[in-house]
């Protein structure tokens, strides 16, 4: 198995801003794994805020030697492996996942989303996130999602506006909305006002309203909620999975934070043992990540995989999109296309 990659800047449409962060470029590593004569493709998205680099991802891969593992790769063996050369590192591990994905089904002449048993038909209609900013330009961000066809918009919050940002969005459009929170809200009484006024305002979700780790104020707002309460920063790898029960209606799956497609399956198990809603989401990420994500998708309640939308120079072409959803084609691997 031989293992190529290149460090490659991926451009944001607009400065993202979150509850905390704002950034214009996120760090990728693009990953090639070679074996005999098929080429997998993989995908690293560094978002600053969770501390890999470029470096951590290359010091890694001086590191590994895949050599020892041949078709078919046990993935739980190979997690294993990865896991025992260093702990953490979850994106640089998902690049090494998604490629060999993506060689799998390539060897087995089969698209990746078959490998888990997904079936196109229940591909659930993908959200676009709005990042938080002038009322102005969330109008212009606003439309381009409607023009491109999204059905619904996931307005991020947690600034002191909320309020405004979401009436904002209401001048121009019906469509049921998401809201982040990203841990912006500091009091569980007011969370909770919140979460039944945006109800009020057809937001039909709300990901992550306190600190990942104020579990006692997410499972007051979660027990007080119309509306599912997702945990996204609470839950990272499987082992959090187990404790998102009880305190949230359910969790966001990505790719980058599980550390690939193998163990992102297996909380998506786990979670419906535990009776939890799964969403799947993504960081900014080409083509090759968002199809990795794509290939669950349809195993999923709630689908926001907006990456290649909100770039600006993605070197693959973006996967066809149709009336808010992605169509995925039925070519071996992830049927990623030049
Ligand atoms: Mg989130």
């Amino acid at each position: 198995m031989q293992i190529s990659y290149r460090p490659y800047q991926l451009k944001l449409k607009h400065p993202f801003t979150i509850s905390g962060f704002s950034r214009t470029a996120t760090p990728l590593l693009l990953l090639e794994i070679k074996y005999q004569n098929y080429t997998g493709y993989g995908e690293a998205s560094m978002v600053p805020y969770l501390g890999e680099t470029i470096e951590t991802a290359t010091a890694f891969l001086n590191k590994i030697d895949l050599n020892s593992f041949n078709f078919p790769f046990k993935m739980d063996e190979l997690m294993a492996y990865l896991d025992d050369i260093a702990p953490g590192l979850p994106a640089i591990k998902a690049a090494i996942d998604i490629a060999l994905h993506d060689l799998s089904g390539k060897i087995l002449d089969i698209p990746c989303y078959k490998i888990y048993g997904a079936h196109l038909a229940q591909m659930p209609l993908t959200s676009y996130t709005l990042g938080i900013d002038e009322p102005a330009v969330m109008l212009q961000k606003a439309n381009e999602a409607i023009a491109l066809g999204f059905k619904i918009l996931k307005i991020k919050l947690g600034s002191n506006n909320d309020k405004l940002l979401i009436n904002t969005v209401r001048q121009v459009t019906n469509l049921p909305l998401y809201v982040d929170a990203n841990q912006g809200w500091q009091s569980k009484h007011e969370g909770l006002e919140m979460v039944n006024w945006l109800a009020s305002k057809g937001v039909v979700l709300v990901e992550q309203p306190m600190l990942k780790t104020n579990t006692e104020g997410n499972r007051y707002i979660t027990q007080h909620s119309p509306i599912p309460i997702i945990a996204d920063e609470a839950v990272q790898r499987l082992a959090d999975v187990a404790k998102a029960a009880g305190s949230y209606h359910g969790i966001n799956i990505k790719l980058m934070k599980a550390g690939g497609m193998y163990e992102a399956h297996l909380m998506l198990q786990k979670a419906r043992q535990l009776g939890l809603k799964v969403m799947i989401g993504c960081m900014s990420e080409t083509s090759i990540a968002t199809l990795a994500a794509a290939a669950l998708a349809p195993l999923c309640d709630f689908v926001d995989l907006d990456g290649p939308f909100l770039t600006t120079n993605n070197p693959y072409k973006t996967p066809f999109f149709l009336h808010g959803k992605y169509i995925l084609n039925n070519n071996a691997g992830l049927g990623l296309i030049m």
